[in-house]
């Protein structure tokens, strides 16, 4: 499952890409262009915009698209991942900044680019070849793993 999310719910956006699903996210987007994009690519909206539930392609069900209740993004984060069935344990497979996959990364290539603490006590790390970000899956994965866990447990 894909997304592309409405420039109103943006908050959900780091999360689902935290947890493995490809969201694409164009700030700011004009309405037309994201039905259009979500159509041509096979990408679920999420948005709390209900005028696009009134666009042909969205009321025909063409375009699939998930309206998102409540201002608080930790409770409509939940709803996706309830309402669509999502897996709710974070994969760390694409960045949470720029959608790109990760690559691994070797610990020559990190060295430069992460805390010298944490290339110390870090095994493995991740590249985005989009951004150039490093991840690494120490206490900064467990932060947002539990992080996530929390607001999952808690948004239903
Ligand atoms: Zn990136």
């Amino acid at each position: 499952m894909k997304f592309i999310v409405d420039n109103n719910v943006g908050r959900v956006v780091g999360p689902l890409r935290a947890l493995g699903y490809d969201t694409l996210f164009i700030n700011p987007v004009e309405d037309g262009l994201m039905v259009e994009i979500a159509r041509q690519k096979g990408r679920t909206i999420l948005t709390k915009d209900t005028g696009i539930f009134k666009r042909r392609l969205i009321s025909s069900g063409e375009v699939p698209a998930l309206y998102l209740v409540g201002d608080d993004w930790r409770q409509q984060l939940a709803q996706v991942v309830r309402e669509l069935g999502l897996n709710s344990e974070p994969s760390f497979t694409r960045c949470m900044a720029c959608n790109t996959p990760l690559d691994e990364a070797t610990r020559e290539q990190a060295e430069p680019h992460v805390p010298p603490y944490v290339f110390r006590t870090q095994e493995s790390f991740l590249h985005c070849p989009g951004c150039g970000r490093y991840y690494w899956k120490g206490t900064h994965w467990h932060r947002i793993r539990e992080g996530l866990e929390r607001i999952l447990d808690s948004g239903g």
